[in-house]
């Protein structure tokens, strides 16, 4: 958390707790106050009455009946009401710590967009810069291009999660549904992986056709992203594994990777908008908290199911079920 967002956080805590004890304390002054002045008004009017009086004992009952009745009217109201407080201040409380999360994590997501966007310009920039000023070897100049378009290509994926997620929060967008074969489309996505990163061993599933019906953009994105995830959070030599294949009336996708793996208190945070595991002063993997997020609206949008489990013997294993045609 930033000093301002502390001091922030802070200062409503504090007149949070001021607020709720001044309240609680008002109405306890309240009861004390009114029962007090009841007991008053119960002596003098006791005070009041006749001891030779026949009816004495019968009026002296009714008076200290009706004082009673007072004294559980105060309580059943206070109650009542301290009841009320407690909610509202429950309620004020969840709300408010929702909200402060949100705008600390959104904080996180403009820090980590910044940088993002900033670093493949730059890298971009200066390869280029390099190939148009010095006279290289072929195999020199081929890495710069290969380094060059990797930076693009990251470029657009964050472009082009930004865009969904802006596009899917206000509703604006709803993907197309046609039948496809999906081994096609991870092998696809395992391909251009390769491609960009030839240096990466990922197992491919088995080529037997397996068809859904959905959007070829969105799940691309969805495959894309859980690719991108098992290469960032895991070593470079370890072995990232997609499997695929049929499970009753479901089509099973899985991405394993052999990384640090994620806590179990971390599982279900992941999927969060803007959410990611530690704190943005400390992370070293580069990333906006946006790509589960999408993942979870695209499966949803699809009808399916989304979940990260341990990978054996370490590392996660994200499931996608998808419903076949
Ligand atoms: P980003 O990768 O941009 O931070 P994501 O929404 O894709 O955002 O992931 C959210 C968080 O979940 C990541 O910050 C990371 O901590 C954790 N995470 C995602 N995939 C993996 C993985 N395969 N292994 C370990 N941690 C992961």
């Amino acid at each position: 958390m930033s000093q301002r967002s502390i001091k922030g956080f802070t200062l409503v805590t504090i007149v949070y707790w001021v607020l709720l004890s001044y309240m609680i304390a008002a109405l306890l002054w309240w009861f004390i106050a009114l029962e007090k002045q009841n007991q008053e008004i119960t002596r003098v009017r006791l005070s009041e009455l006749k001891h030779d009086d026949p009816t004495f004992y019968d009026q002296a009952l009714q008076i200290e009946k009706a004082s009673k009745r007072k004294t559980t009217q105060y309580i059943g109201e206070g109650s009542t009401f301290l009841a009320l407080i407690l909610l509202g201040a429950v309620f004020v409380f969840r709300a408010t710590r929702r909200q402060l999360k949100l705008a600390q994590q959104q904080q996180n997501f403009l820090m980590a967009v910044t940088h993002e966007l900033k670093t493949p310009i730059a890298v971009t920039r200066l390869n280029l810069e390099t190939l148009q000023k010095r006279k290289l070897e072929e195999e020199k100049q081929q890495k710069l291009i290969t380094n060059t378009l990797q930076e693009a290509n990251r470029l657009n994926m964050l472009c082009n999660n930004m865009l969904l997620a802006a596009q899917l929060d206000a509703g604006a967008f709803n993907g197309t549904r046609q039948e496809l074969n999906i081994t096609d489309l991870v092998l696809g996505c395992i391909d251009d992986f390769r491609n960009r990163f030839p240096q990466r061993a990922i197992e491919e599933p088995a080529d037997d056709a397996v068809y859904v019906e959905g959007d070829p953009l969105l799940l691309q994105m969805l495959v894309n992203n859980l690719l991108e995830n098992a290469m960032k959070y895991s070593p470079r030599e370890a072995v990232i594994t997609v499997a695929l294949g049929l499970q009753g009336k479901q089509v099973l996708l899985q991405v394993m990777d052999q990384g640090a793996g994620i806590p179990d208190a971390e599982k279900k945070k992941i999927f969060g908008k803007f959410y990611r595991v530690g704190n943005e002063n400390t992370r070293t993997t580069k990333g906006t908290g946006l790509g589960l997020y999408l993942c979870k609206r695209i499966v949803r949008s699809h009808k399916g199911n989304i979940s990260v489990t341990d990978n054996q013997p370490q590392g996660s294993t994200f499931a996608v079920l998808l419903p076949t045609v």
